[in-house]
């Protein structure tokens, strides 16, 4: 599920060893975690290890973050509802909470003394006062 979805044939950025240059590459063959193991140049025809592109642009593009299950993008809109996070807050499903370390988050389940709040980090467990 994390995993990036890299197949054989893709075109991406890459340095290329021969070039010494950043260039587009097709993934020839993946290693066995499905990571890319060897690339094609377009530009030399050079078959060689990929190599990660140099440029920082080119590096953002191909680690696009996924989010993490159960992580909850909560909007502008929503963030100024959010009621700031305290142990002694009583909280219910459905409310935003704005904590000091993780943001703003949602309640998405109340439990005896803990709530389970949905951040763009993923969940997180919090304490919280029992009504
Ligand atoms: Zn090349």
């Amino acid at each position: 599920m994390a995993k990036k979805d890299y197949v054989v044939g893709l075109e991406l950025e890459a340095y290329c060893t021969a070039c010494k240059e950043d260039r587009s590459h097709t993934i020839e063959t993946l290693k066995s975690d499905g990571n890319i193991n060897r690339v094609n140049c377009h530009f030399c025809k050079d078959s060689h290890l990929f190599r990660r592109p140099k440029s920082e642009a080119a590096l953002k593009a191909l680690k696009k973050p996924r989010r993490k299950k159960g992580a909850i993008i909560v909007s502008e809109e929503e963030a100024k509802k959010a009621k700031k996070y305290a142990m002694t807050t009583v909280f219910a499903v459905g409310d935003f909470v704005n904590h000091k370390i993780f943001g703003a988050g949602k309640v998405v389940e109340v439990r005896a003394n803990k709530m389970e709040v949905g951040f763009e980090d993923g969940p997180k467990l919090l304490a919280c006062r029992h009504k």
